[in-house]
C-alpha cells in the first residue's frame, strides 16, 4: 500500500535517490557526526562515543555536523536538546553545521518511504507489539525480534478491512533467504569484516511505525546520505542496525558512509550506562566542578591515548589520535566502582 505523499522534487544535494544501488564511498573528506536524543543528559559513554567521533573527524582534518535525534513526541525537548549541545561544546566538542533537528525533517522520510513504496518494497502490517512477540523468536545478539512475514501477502480486501480497526506500520520487504541480494556485508573500522542475512536476522524491518513516527533507521540514511556523512562512529549496540541501514541506503540510491562503532561503558554488573546512572551525567560532573580536561583525560585514558590521571583537552588529543587503539580495546569497558573517577562526589572537586 503505497502512501499518497507527494514525490515532488528531489534534494539537490543526495547524489542520487532513484533506487540505483549504492557504493562504499573512499578518498572523500570526512564527515563525521554527532547525533544525541534529547532524552535526558549525557552520561560518560555518550561522552566517549561523541569524543571518538570527533577526534577521528578532526584528526583527518575533517568536519562534523550536529544532528539532534528527536524522532520521538517523548524526547523534543528543545531546552534538553539544548543542554546536550552545551555539553559538547563545554568539552571543546565543536561542530561545523547545524544543528538539525530530525522533528523537522518529516518531509525528507516522507519522500524516501515513498520512493520505497513506489518500488514495491513497503507493505503495511497490523500486527499489534503483543502478537508480534507471540509469534517471533527472540534475536539471539541484540533481544530485537524476527519479524516472520505475517502480512507480507495480505490481499487488497484483507488490507481494506484491517485499516478499517486499526492504522498499520509499513515494513519494508527484504529478499528471501535463498536471495543473496538479502546478504549485506561490510567492515567496520574497529570490529573488522561483519555479514548479516537480513531474511534470518531480522526479517522485514519497520520504516514507519502504527502511530506514524518514521523508524531510526529510515531516518538516519536518510539523514547520513542528504547531510553529506561520509563516517559513522557510535556505539557497538548499534553494529547490527548497519545492515539494514545499508540495505536501505541500496534501495534509495544512496552512497554508504564507513562505519567504526566503539566499546561501550558498561557498570560492574556489565549492564551498559543509561540515563539511569545519574552521578555519571555531565549535568551533575559539572556541577561538582570538574574540567572539561578531566573529563577528556579520563575518557580518553580507558583506550590508552591518554596516561591515568592525565587531564587533557580534546584538542590535544587529535594528534594522538587512532584506530588502532580502539582495535585494542573492543571489549565494552566495565566501570569498576574502585576505578570510577569521584565525580560525583562534591566534596572531592
Ligand atoms: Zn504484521
Amino acid at each position: 500500500m503505497c502512501d499518497s505523499v507527494n514525490t515532488g522534487a528531489l534534494p539537490q544535494n543526495a547524489a542520487e535517490f532513484s533506487g540505483v544501488s549504492g557504493a562504499t564511498q573512499t578518498n572523500q573528506p570526512v564527515v563525521g557526526r554527532f547525533a544525541p536524543t534529547p532524552s535526558g543528559r549525557m552520561h560518560l559513554g555518550n561522552v566517549f562515543s561523541a569524543l571518538m567521533a570527533w577526534l577521528s573527524a578532526r584528526s583527518a582534518g575533517g568536519r562534523m555536523i550536529m544532528r539532534v535525534e528527536d524522532l520521538d513526541p517523548r524526547a523534543q525537548d528543545r531546552a534538553v536538546a539544548g543542554l546536550l549541545m552545551d555539553d559538547l561544546a563545554w568539552l571543546g566538542l565543536d561542530w561545523d553545521e547545524g544543528p538539525y533537528f530530525q522533528s523537522e525533517r518529516g518531509d525528507l522520510y516522507a519522500k524516501a518511504i515513498a520512493q520505497l513504496c513506489e518500488q514495491g518494497l513497503t507493505y503495511p502490517c497490523f500486527c499489534t507489539r503483543s502478537e508480534l512477540h507471540a509469534a517471533t523468536a527472540p534475536h539471539a545478539s541484540d533481544g530485537t525480534y524476527v519479524y516472520q512475514g505475517t502480512c507480507r501477502n495480505l490481499s487488497p480486501k484483507e488490507i481494506a478491512e484491517k485499516s478499517r480497526l486499526r492504522a498499520p506500520a509499513t515494513r519494508l520487504r527484504v529478499p528471501n533467504e535463498d536471495d543473496p541480494t538479502g546478504t549485506v556485508s561490510f567492515c567496520d573500522i574497529v570490529y573488522g569484516p561483519c555479514s548479516e542475512v537480513l531474511a534470518r536476522e531480522c526479517g522485514d524491518f519497520l520504516v514507519r511505525r502504527s502511530d506514524g513516527v518514521v523508524a531510526y533507521q529510515l531516518a538516519v540514511v536518510v539523514d547520513d546520505a542528504l547531510i553529506g556523512v561520509t563516517q559513522v562512529v557510535r556505539g557497538h549496540d548499534l553494529l547490527g542496525s548497519v545492515p539494514r541501514q545499508m540495505y536501505l541506503q541500496r534501495k534509495l540510491g544512496f552512497s554508504s558512509p564507513s562505519y567504526a562503532h566503539v566499546p561501550l561503558l558498561v557498570g560492574p554488573d556489565g549492564r551498559r550506562l543509561s540515563k539511569r546512572d545519574h552521578d555519571l551525567d555531565l549535568g551533575v560532573i559539572r556541577e561538582n566542578g570538574y574540567s572539561p580536561r578531566k573529563v577528556i583525560g579520563y575518557l580518553a585514558s580507558l583506550v590508552g591515548l591518554a596516561e591515568k590521571g592525565e587531564e587533557v583537552s580534546a584538542d590535544e588529543l587529535v594528534p594522538r589520535f587512532s584506530w588502532d587503539a580502539l582495535r585494542k580495546h573492543r571489549a565494552d569497558i566495565v566501570m569498576e566502582h574502585e576505578t570510577l573517577p569521584p565525580f560525583a562526589d562534591a566534596s572531592r572537586p
